[in-house]
């Protein structure tokens, strides 16, 4: 029979097989690793006899986190961003489950999902079939897919408006397709960013990094860089939030221009 397999380091899902593939692409290559028991492999339907559960936290009005315990995979957060247009999924968790369907359909359904990077494309696939919407993913990420589906939609250029209040922002860096998603009316209309870990957000307060490889802890050049500050230069944002704990709620533009201009001295030092 085959089953769509899971990586269990990095928690994203594969084409239908008869057997686990040999390696994960996204763990085998230089931005992750393998772990040192080796690539291990599981299913959604395994996941779903263990006890794991999705828990949703309301961080600003019309922005949710959610995010699975325990762990699976890297342990990102995704976003929900209600708007009167409809609802987006920023970035994606593996673990989906009846009631995180009920739950997201209580809170009005999904009109698209729009991933950051390859490393949180996870079971895209199954929550774009459970809502029946687009997943939105930068054309330039197209070869690290490990799942096919009609429902994505590769985006091209510098940016893509969702809706009204939402769009879409190409930075590169950490991956070529490496994107952020500017929400215009969050902050109380001062614009939040969410950036997956395409701009990596430090535990020293007001700080950001850039980072070609968390884990494995390789830079990205100066050049990528100010590239990356170039590509948020005209717009405007006061919090943002990333695929893990740190946060920034207040002077987000500020800090990300006073960051980058830091990294690139380093680098350049
Ligand atoms: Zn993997
Ligand atoms: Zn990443």
């Amino acid at each position: 029979m085959r089953v769509h397999y899971i990586c269990k380091a990095c928690g994203v899902q594969y084409e239908a097989t008869h057997h686990p593939p040999d390696i994960c692409k996204i763990c085998s290559d230089e931005r992750q690793y393998v772990p040192l028991t080796g690539q291990k492999w599981t299913t959604l339907e395994e996941l779903k006899q263990e006890s794991f559960h999705n828990e949703f936290v309301e961080i600003e009005q019309g922005l949710w986190s959610i995010r699975t315990y325990p762990q699976i995979g890297i342990g990102q957060k995704a976003y929900l961003i209600r708007t009167d247009e409809g609802n987006i999924l920023w970035d994606c968790i593996t673990y989906l489950d009846e009631k995180t369907i009920n739950k997201i359909n209580e809170l009005g359904g999904l009109r698209g999902i729009a991933i950051s990077h390859p490393h949180y494309y996870s079971t895209i696939i199954e929550w774009g079939n459970a809502f029946q919407c687009p997943i939105y993913i930068h054309e330039k990420d197209h070869e690290w897919l490990t799942r096919t589906c009609s429902l994505i939609h590769f985006w091209n250029g510098d940016s893509l408006e969702l809706t009204k209040h939402l769009s879409l922002i190409h930075v590169g860096g950490h991956f070529e397709g490496s994107s952020v998603l500017l929400w215009t009316l969050g902050s109380y209309k001062k614009g939040t960013l969410l950036v997956g870990d395409s701009i990596y957000i430090v535990p020293d307060q007001g700080w950001l990094s850039f980072i070609y490889s968390a884990p494995n802890h390789i830079p990205l050049s100066a050049k990528v860089v100010n590239n990356i500050k170039m590509s948020l230069e005209n717009y405007d944002f006061e919090a943002i939030y990333g695929a893990f704990d740190h946060k920034i709620e207040q002077g987000g533009k500020n800090s990300f221009i006073k960051s980058a201009d830091r990294y690139i001295h380093f680098l350049n030092s």
